[in-house]
């Protein structure tokens, strides 16, 4: 297609290219201010047990609210901010702000059982003072280590192997659980499942999109079914956009699930009426399969 587009094609992608720029420059230059001022914000997704409707877990979800731009998702800025050596920063502050949120639901008796996840990005898993400061906060908002879970990308657990291992033994002598997130796309392989310190795998959308439709895709789930079985994990499936996706997780004995067809990231205030109402989410599609049982 780029070739038949010729000349056209390349003022087209010259265009994008400015805007790209244009956007980093902007992100960089006011990302930081956005840290400091209350530009940034959460948005909560909850993680459901397909067999009981349960939240189990929400997952947090940073955006930040642009003064002209508007909301913007974090595929537009955390990109950026790990260029730049903002990543730290926002880092410390979506921990703070997640911990802080935690807290608040706890004193109104609506965390239960809940576990909040949060996303980690390289640059602060290899950071040297990461389980402290985490401590810190935990300490702050007098929660234990196992109210949160912190969610790190396949691809960074092989970076710095050794660093990664040690911060992780930190992070388990806190009692603060680390998920392995988009599992089955990095470079998965089974001695760094062993070596680490990990309590769930969080299998990649890529894999859950299309289940029902494509074979290829249950196979895998179902061997990744198997894999954290053996190794003692929890598992979640990201990415459930279909009733046919969630049958076939409960099928494969995928139980805990997230994703469009359960919930959207929503605001927390949204996350405090789900949780003061009962915790969960109604799953009519699935009530088949409880009437033959
Ligand atoms: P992730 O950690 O894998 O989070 C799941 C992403 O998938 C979220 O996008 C969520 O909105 C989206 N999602 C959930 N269910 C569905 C679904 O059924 N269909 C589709 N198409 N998408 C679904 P979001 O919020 O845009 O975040 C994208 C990524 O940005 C996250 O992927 C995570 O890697 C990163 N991220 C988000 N918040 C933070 C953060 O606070 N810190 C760091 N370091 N990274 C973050
Ligand atoms: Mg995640
Ligand atoms: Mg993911
Ligand atoms: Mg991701």
């Amino acid at each position: 297609a780029a070739k038949g587009a010729g000349g056209n094609g390349i003022a087209v992608f010259t265009e994008e290219m400015r805007a790209f720029y244009a956007l980093r420059d902007d992100i960089e230059l006011n990302l930081r201010h956005a840290v400091e001022s209350d530009a940034l914000l959460l948005h909560y997704q909850p993680e459901v047990d397909l067999r009981t409707g349960e939240i189990l877990a929400v997952e947090a979800l940073v955006r930040w609210q642009h003064p002209t731009r508007g909301l913007l998702l974090p595929g537009t800025f955390i990109e950026v901010a790990e260029a730049t050596n903002l990543a730290g920063e926002l880092g410390r502050w979506v921990i703070r702000a997640a911990c802080k949120q935690f807290a608040e639901w706890k004193s109104h008796g609506l965390a239960g059982d809940l576990v909040m996840r949060i996303n980690v990005s390289p640059v602060q898993l290899v950071s040297l003072d990461f389980v402290a400061s985490v401590a810190t906060v935990l300490m702050e908002f007098g929660l234990a280590g196992s109210s949160i879970c912190l969610e790190i990308t396949e691809h960074v657990v092989v970076q710095d192997m050794v660093r990664t291992r040690i911060t992780l033994e930190g992070l388990r002598k806190i009692g603060v659980a680390v998920a392995i997130d988009d599992f089955g796309t990095g470079y998965s392989s089974l001695s760094h499942l062993k070596a680490l310190t990990v309590s769930a795998l969080k299998v990649d959308q890529g894999f859950v999109r299309r289940l029902g439709h494509d074979d290829n895709d249950g196979a895998i789930v179902k061997s990744i079914v198997g894999l954290a079985d053996s190794f003692g994990l929890d598992l979640v499936a990201e990415g459930v956009e279909t009733e046919i996706a969630a049958r076939t997780l409960l099928e494969l004995g995928c139980y805990r699930a997230q994703g469009f067809l359960l919930s959207r990231p929503v605001p927390p205030e949204a996350i405090a009426k789900l949780l003061s109402a009962g915790g969960k989410i109604a799953l009519p599609f699935l009530d088949r399969r409880s009437e033959r049982v």
